[in-house]
């Protein structure tokens, strides 16, 4: 065991990042964000079983920042609503 991180820090080996308690998500690269973020860019890909990141009520709503950097200003193709949630 690694007595460094805290017990409440979550890891999703799927995507390699941490998780802690307070929703911070640390990337293996780049600055820390959240699981908004995280499941934007990384976990909504990931069809692998063990991605950590994975309930809506935690990862919360979406938003286009999450997607890219703030300030990238990409523009992106807008995917018709396949996975609309009620
Ligand atoms: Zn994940």
């Amino acid at each position: 065991m690694n007595s460094n991180h805290p017990e409440n820090l979550q890891v999703c080996s799927i995507c390699s990042v941490s998780i802690t308690e307070d929703g911070q998500v640390n990337f293996s690269n780049g600055k820390p964000g959240t699981r908004a973020r995280l499941y934007a860019r990384v976990c909504q890909y990931t069809e692998k079983p063990g991605c950590i990141n994975r309930e809506p009520e935690l990862i919360g709503e979406l938003t286009a920042q999450d997607r890219y950097e703030t300030g990238e200003d990409l523009t992106i193709p807008t995917l018709s609503n396949s996975q609309t949630t009620n």
